[in-house]
């Protein structure tokens, strides 16, 4: 027998891979410069020359079985005492190597998470809209069931509204993405305070700990704001991190979990944390990239590249008439579709060599997403092909 769920999700691509492979085709057939090709949020800036440094004095230096062999489990000592000196310094907290745990990405990171977590498959975990198009795979997977809380208009912010009245007995965790794929925004301090009151008094009120997961790939990519720190404001956090986008890493996966030493039972949370990581088959997170982490962990590549392309996108679509939600963070612009469904608007602006995801699967329809990690040429160059999509609908 084959299983039945993991067969339409190995079959189905998901929509952003797919156009992804067209992207590949259509440039093969027409040329790179000729498709505007806005669909994956793979980092377009050079990770940083230590980076490239460290990885030659591994191979050069050190002796191949130390490089490449097994780490414990949880991570290499040095590499997770590292993450825990940076956070400490940046966020003024009191973290040791203890609370780290490495993973293979954000994307195992999470797993890992919701696997420590998920215990019934009458419990749900919430998402807010529009939200990262894996968060379903993940918590269905890990035998739980997806709560939607409908997005915020026209701030696309946390709808803590919803979110009061729709959790209930069985919620036993919330994911929080901030910076945000797809949009971009950065949830305010306000509504972290807000909500942690809200998890607060109905972790109480159902008599069990109510998670939060901070899913922050995009943490350190943000113009002119910060992201609060999370575990300040809600004790029963977990961290889920990467170096996929900072560092611009995301084919090595390397990232880690932080289990917050503020968090009441984190000791039993961190032991379930290495638990579902061996069920989930995770030996360890790959051990070169590890030791990469524990002299980079600081670092990051020149992200002052993804403002300046967030301003050439921004401020030239706008003027050209589309609404797009200004973002703070990540790489990502949420513009309107100028006909109310999304698939079509897309299909549309492929005509124009422009591939553009639709929002239907993060959870908010009628919206396109473009990653706009792309070179500023690129931009500057699908500029008249965006007028034409525009004036097309005129
Ligand atoms: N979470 C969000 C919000 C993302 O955008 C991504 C990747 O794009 C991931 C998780 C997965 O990241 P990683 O490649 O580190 O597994």
């Amino acid at each position: 027998m084959i299983n039945s769920k993991m067969y339409e999700l190995g079959s189905r691509r998901s929509v952003i891979r797919e156009i992804f492979e067209y992207g590949k085709k259509r440039k093969a057939e027409i040329g790179e410069d000729k498709v505007f090709d806005f669909s994956i949020g793979n980092p377009s800036v050079e990770s940083p020359e230590a980076v490239t440094e460290r990885i030659r004095e591994l191979l050069e230096v050190h002796p191949s079985t130390a490089v490449h062999g097994y780490t414990s489990a949880q991570g290499d000592p040095n590499a997770r005492q590292a993450i825990a000196d940076d956070l400490n310094r940046r966020f003024n907290t009191s973290f040791s190597g203890n609370n780290v745990y490495l993973t293979c990405g954000a994307a195992a990171s999470l797993t890992i998470s919701l696997r420590s977590i998920i215990d019934a498959d009458d419990q749900n975990v919430m998402v807010f809209a529009p939200f990262f198009t894996e968060y379903r795979v993940f918590i269905e997977s890990m035998g739980a069931q997806i709560k939607v809380v409908p997005a915020s208009f026209p701030k696309l912010d946390l709808n803590l509204d919803a979110f009061e009245r729709m959790i209930n007995e069985k919620t036993v965790a919330v994911i929080l993405n901030s910076p945000n794929n797809p949009t971009g925004v950065v949830y305010s301090e306000e509504q972290i305070k807000e909500l942690a009151a809200i998890l607060e008094k109905k972790s109480q009120e159902y008599n069990h700990p109510i998670y939060i997961i901070s899913d922050e790939p995009y943490r350190e990519i943000t113009y002119g704001c910060k992201p609060p720190f999370i575990t300040h404001y809600y004790r029963n956090s977990i961290i889920c991190y990467s170096y996929s986008k900072g560092l611009s890493l995301p084919g090595e996966r390397i990232g880690y979990i932080l289990v917050p030493d503020v968090m009441p039972d984190w000791q039993k949370m961190y032991a379930a944390v290495c638990g579902a990581g061996r069920s989930l088959g995770f030996i360890c997170a790959p051990a070169m990239f590890q030791h990469v982490i524990t002299k980079c962990a600081p670092l990051t590549s020149d992200l002052s590249k993804y403002a300046a392309n967030r301003d050439l996108i921004y401020n030239g679509l706008s003027e050209l008439g589309y609404e797009c939600v200004r973002p703070d963070g990540a790489f990502y612009l949420f513009v309107k579709c100028l006909e109310e469904d999304a698939n079509s608007f897309c299909m549309r602006a492929r005509k124009y060599d422009l591939l553009l995801v639709p929002s239907d699967d993060f959870g908010c329809p009628g919206y396109v997403r473009i990653a706009y990690c792309v070179s500023a040429e690129t931009i500057k160059n699908a500029m008249p092909a965006f007028k034409a999509l525009a004036e097309s609908y005129k």
